[in-house]
């Protein structure tokens, strides 16, 4: 049975699909206007390791998470980079995706739609907002009357309508009924990017987005919906707002929010100044190193950035990087009749399995369960100094590496240091010997480039000087 905590009840309950046996989750995506930054990192890794442990326990899962490709930022970063919006959200795009990938993301089977491609939906959702008196519209505007969802309003961030009215700045010239109002359409101005609708020409409001493409992908009703604790207020309480109130249903029935990242004990934020970008932190620390930091702690919680904590990550995968090649190195010895069966082991690995399992089920405890990986590891070192060990006890040692790769590699999504690691460093280093001998050349140091040659023709490297590149074989 897995547990979730539910911002929704404000507490840890048991997770009852809709469908026995699948799960649909929509998690709020980035918005495309410059490169992710570390604390958009959190819960993209914390998600798929959600959606990953979903599948090891069987279920079928169905995975939206957006881009938000229109909004002010990305129209204000269009102007200053003298471009469209398309090719801001086309270069922010492709480098989510080529940062992404070093933390190892799943994007097999996953959806991820853009808010540009599914205005149309957006627009009958709205439509029906102001049909069903949810609604109206001001001047091109189209806003969200929060006064007629007062008996709801609220639920999921515990804000009550008369405080926030207190709260609320009051713009000069405000054309909403009331300053808790928010937008669902916003006009045109001049020089904006903009598309028709029944209001004229226009762009979506932020929160309308994510209620057009969960219901699209997920129906209505959908089991969870995931983001960063920023989001609870106002964008998830408001996509409740418009989803239930345009659908008469349930929205979302379980609410999963990730916590903050802090470095030196203060908010990571964009206004203090004090946020890394993913690729900034990828130039100092592998990728599996960056997502097993953001693991190690419980994804409620905040978590410190910082180089000793990342220091300490590396130290932590390293253990388990070495504990699996020490298994590798016994594996490749004889076993011997009289040697040991390693019959302790084997139980041990048993019992890791079932508290993994323990840790997952109760709201994704990471900490607790990459907690349980390491005792394995240390019982892994304790029996791989055994001198003989019997074709039993050779079988018990696989068992443990197959499943120590197989919870950290598919389950954490974390990759450990392998053969093949080593196979991609051995062609980075031909890769940068080739191109010290093409500075060589273009030095016409032929001498130098000759020797580079003939010494990797030694090592059985075959080079072959094309017109435009010198390719390699073994
Ligand atoms: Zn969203």
């Amino acid at each position: 049975m897995i547990r979730v905590y539910n911002t929704m009840n404000k507490k840890i309950e048991e997770l009852v699909p809709l469908k026995p046996n699948e799960i649909s989750m929509y998690v709020c995506g980035p918005t495309v206007y410059n490169y992710i930054h570390i604390g958009n990192a959190r819960p993209a890794i914390f998600f798929d390791t959600v959606r990953r442990y979903f599948e090891y326990r069987g279920y079928k899962v169905t995975y939206v998470q957006n881009f938000t490709d229109v909004d002010d930022k990305m129209i204000a970063r269009a102007n200053q980079e003298g471009v469209s919006l398309k090719e801001i959200a086309h270069k922010y795009i492709n480098a989510y995706f080529e940062d992404t990938k070093k933390v190892n993301l799943k994007e097999e089977g996953m959806i991820r739609p853009r808010a540009t491609e599914h205005i149309g939906d957006m627009i009958r959702i709205i439509q029906s907002l102001i049909d069903g008196g949810y609604a109206y519209e001001v001047n091109g505007d189209v806003y969200f009357e929060v006064e007629k969802d007062k008996d709801d309003y609220g639920c999921l961030s515990g804000q009550n309508i008369e405080n926030l009215k207190a709260g609320a700045r009051i713009e000069v010239n405000d054309i909403k009924r009331s300053p808790v109002d928010f937008a669902l359409w916003k006009k045109a101005k001049e020089g904006e990017p903009s598309w028709d609708s029944p209001w004229g020409k226009g762009r979506p409001g932020w929160h309308i987005e994510c209620s057009a493409m969960s219901s699209k992908y997920l129906g209505d009703t959908f089991d969870i919906h995931g983001g960063g604790q920023d989001l609870i207020f106002p964008h998830h309480e408001n996509e409740i707002a418009q989803s239930r109130c345009s659908s008469h249903g349930e929205y979302a029935r379980y609410w999963m929010h990730n916590g903050y990242i802090n470095v030196n004990g203060e908010k990571m934020s964009k206004s203090l100044g004090n946020f890394f970008l993913l690729r900034e932190v990828l130039e100092h620390y592998e990728g599996r190193v960056i997502r097993f930091f953001v693991l190690s702690a419980h994804y409620r919680k905040p978590i410190d950035f910082s180089d000793a904590e990342l220091t300490q990550s590396k130290a932590g995968l390293e253990r388990i990087d070495n504990a699996v090649l020490r298994i590798k190195e016994k594996l490749s010895e004889k076993s011997s009749e009289d040697g040991d069966d390693l019959k302790g082991l084997a139980s041990y690995l048993e019992e890791t399995k079932e508290k993994f399992i323990a840790a997952m089920d109760e709201d994704f405890n990471t900490a607790q369960g990459i907690g349980a990986i390491f005792e394995l590891v240390k019982e892994v070192n304790k029996y791989a100094d055994t001198e003989k060990v019997s074709e039993e006890g050779m079988k018990n040692l696989a068992a443990a590496e197959t499943y120590i790769r197989y919870i950290m590699e598919e389950v954490l999504g974390v990759l450990l240091k392998n053969d093949e690691n080593i196979g991609n460093l051995t062609s980075e280093l031909v890769e940068f010997i080739l191109e010290l001998r093409r500075e060589a050349r273009a030095e016409k140091n032929w001498a130098l480039s000759d020797k580079i040659r003939d010494r990797l023709g030694e090592m059985g490297i075959k080079i072959k000087d094309g017109k435009d590149k010198t390719t390699w074989s073994l």
